[in-house]
């Protein structure tokens, strides 16, 4: 067996490939052992998916969404006070780990009213860490798709196309940047209803798949909790996918669900993000 990113021999390797990182609420979508060799995934997962995490959007999108690290942990986010701090959240409400003595000194003391924690809402675009990690991700989705059969295995692994953007995300090789396409086709935490699904509704965490162009160009479309991200398999370039979208009314190839419903019951703590809040020391 070889790896679908360096092709060296991966028959004793032992890693399971995550397509979406565990960190993003994935434990659906992985690839068995050997597709993706130790050496690759490590890169992958220090190369790509820890500055993933770093960017302020990620970060934020899993704390709202309480969603664990590998390890069970919960996710912090970044609070201004007069500085940065970290807060968390648990069923008590939010805590504040402040590294500065002097913050934490005024957050007892009442002398520090109010924190800002800011609602990131979107990843900022043409980012490269967003850029590779959807490029791996749509290799990776190519094997999911037609299942690990060894004859696809080798098809995707030998096929000279697919070259370019393999390296690209492996070594870095050029192009210096392989364009995405990124857009909001609904509100994160909106829930879904599909009798065909399941009885009751449902929140989508992220769903990929596959279309060809009209001018025969090979997309990859993954949306993460409502923003769709697309690359092309066939060319650095996104332009063709804007194009497409435009004859298609704007009209997404995974924007099909039947029926679509805002989620209902924020939590409560999840409502003071993006918004000012203030502190009070209790009278003793
Ligand atoms: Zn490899």
């Amino acid at each position: 067996m070889k790896c679908i990113f360096c092709k060296n021999i991966s028959d004793n390797c032992v890693s399971i490939e995550h397509i979406i990182p565990e960190s993003l609420g994935n434990k659906e979508h992985v690839l068995p052992k050997g597709v993706v060799c130790d050496t690759c995934n490590n890169y992958f997962a220090v190369k790509i998916e820890k500055p993933l995490f770093e960017l302020p959007y990620f970060r934020s999108v899993r704390f709202r969404n309480d969603i664990e690290n590998k390890k069970g942990r919960p996710t912090l986010d970044k609070g201004i006070i007069g500085g940065i701090v970290s807060v968390g959240k648990d069923e008590q409400g939010l805590h504040i780990i402040a590294e500065n003595s002097g913050v934490a000194k005024g957050i007892i003391d009442g002398s520090i009213k109010h924190m800002i924690l800011p609602f990131n809402s979107e990843p900022d675009s043409n980012d490269i860490n967003v850029s590779k990690f959807l490029c791996k991700a749509a290799l990776e989705s190519l094997i999911y798709r037609v299942g690990p059969v060894q004859e696809w295995l080798d098809e995707i692994t030998e096929h000279p196309q697919l070259d370019t953007i393999r390296n690209y995300v492996r070594y870095g090789s050029k192009p210096s940047f392989w364009e995405y396409h990124q857009r909001r086709i609904y509100q994160e935490g909106d829930e879904f209803f599909n009798e065909k699904v399941s009885s009751e509704t449902y929140e989508i965490l992220h769903e990929f798949d596959f279309f060809y162009s009209d001018e025969g160009e090979l997309f990859y479309v993954l949306v993460i909790m409502g923003i769709e991200f697309t690359v092309s398999l066939s060319s650095e370039e996104i332009s063709g996918y804007r194009r497409w979208l435009i004859q298609n009314a704007e009209k997404g190839p995974l924007q099909t669900h039947d029926e679509m419903r805002v989620r209902s019951n924020p939590k409560d703590v999840n409502s003071l993000i993006g918004k000012r809040i203030s502190f009070y020391t209790p009278e003793i």
